[in-house]
């Protein structure tokens, strides 16, 4: 393996600049003006030029399914969605039916995510009485087989109810089996019993110890009541900074007061609100959220998937389609949104993980409303993604990675 890799004239706040990176350690060595990294003329070390090419820190999709999509499937038309056990039915027997291991089509939608540069996901994977904790234990294969290059959240989601489709033994097994959080869907509208359900999955949280993340469809003030009893748990559990809730389209449904009410719960609580940026429907106020200081994050959630055709994986045009629907065009409005889908500051240090990609672009501000494609994408100091590494950008890249060697 390489020791060393110099990638030469990067972008960085308006200058040029050498980054080193360390593989052994997958950091980034010493970070200098353009043209004073010395190279040490060993063998194994590379030297790349990015003429000029726009340093952003690496994408971190926090909503998204390894094992519920149908990327490399022949196309499988979908159903109207008219109510919600009838659509949970529709899945079930579209996802049994498909030829491929969730093992398979997990490493496809990695591959996907890794080419647009996510080097981290949180990735909710199904349990129920029926698949038991299977797809788990696949899932957590594919977290070990990929450690070098994606970090991999998991949290054992309980798509059929947690307590509709009793599940609470299952989910044991799920969180022994690799889950790192608990996750739950809807206490009213699936559960019918929005304490109950609660109590149950933070009583899991505490036999596991550990985080809680919540698929909330419930509408306005049911979901409202159901955010704030889950912010009450979540400090009575002592889990603040562990539990998030994902969707909460409620509180882009409530009067602007009563949503900002919660959001001071929230920021009291430490519960993050995760969104996939739906353009269909009412969405959490970001803006709101992020003025009384709640933690927000993006995912792509579903990808062509029994629920929708649509998504591509890309987080960054997610972000920008964020930025876009709250008209966030000025700058300081466009550079809030990199903490929702990155893990980096938009100027590299040594010492830390360098991961990262390189685009096009004047400014990160410029990346975001434009969205180009990535050039580069290095996890941990690997190329592992973008035109360098399919070999179709600057020449001097060889890929270091393969599929097979993932
Ligand atoms: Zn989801």
């Amino acid at each position: 393996m390489m020791k060393a890799t110099i990638v030469r004239n990067v972008r960085i706040g308006g200058q040029l600049f050498d980054l080193t990176v360390q593989q052994e350690t997958g950091t980034f060595g010493e970070v200098v003006p353009a043209g004073q990294a010395i190279p040490s003329g060993s063998a194994d070390e590379r030297i790349l030029d990015a003429a000029g090419l726009l340093y952003l820190p690496a994408l971190h999709d926090m909503h998204i399914h390894l094992d519920k999509h149908f990327l490399g499937e022949p196309w499988r038309p979908l159903q109207p969605f008219v109510t919600l056990p009838g659509q949970l039915a529709f899945e079930k027997q579209q996802l049994a039916a498909l030829p491929t291991t969730v093992a398979e089509r997990a490493r496809r939608l990695i591959g996907l995510l890794l080419s647009h540069g996510t080097t981290k996901i949180r990735t909710h994977i199904d349990v129920d009485p029926v698949i038991g904790s299977s797809h788990i234990e696949q899932i957590a294969q594919i977290q070990d087989e990929f450690r070098d290059v994606m970090e991999i959240e998991i949290v054992a989601f309980p798509q059929q109810g947690l307590l509709r489709s009793s599940s609470i033994a299952v989910m044991k097994e799920a969180m022994r089996a690799g889950a790192a959080y608990v996750g739950g869907v809807d206490p009213a509208g699936l559960d019918r019993q929005v304490d109950r359900s609660l109590e149950a999955m933070f009583e899991l949280s505490a036999e596991f110890n550990a985080g809680v993340d919540l698929h909330l469809h419930d509408p306005s003030h049911l979901g409202l009541y159901t955010i704030s009893r889950f912010a009450d748990l979540t400090v009575a559990a002592g889990q603040s900074g562990r539990t998030a809730v994902s969707h909460a389209y409620c509180l882009g449904q409530v009067p602007e007061a009563d949503s900002r009410a919660l959001a001071q719960q929230l920021k009291s609580a430490d519960v993050a609100i995760i969104t996939s940026v739906p353009i269909d429907r009412p969405m959490p106020r970001v803006d709101q959220l992020l003025a009384e200081g709640v933690r927000v994050y993006a995912g792509s959630d579903n990808i062509l998937d029994a629920w929708s055709p649509f998504g591509n994986g890309d987080l960054l045009a997610r972000g920008s389609r964020l930025a876009e629907k709250f008209g966030w065009i000025i700058d300081g409005d466009l550079l809030q949104m990199y903490p929702l889908i990155t893990g980096g500051g938009l100027v590299p240090a040594k010492g830390e993980r360098a991961d990262f990609m390189l685009v096009s672009a004047q400014n990160p501000q410029h990346a975001l409303a434009a969205v180009p494609r990535r050039e580069a994408v290095f996890s941990k100091g690997r190329l592992i993604g973008g035109q360098w590494f399919e070999g179709s950008g600057i020449g001097s890249a060889k890929p270091e990675i393969t599929a097979e060697t993932v």
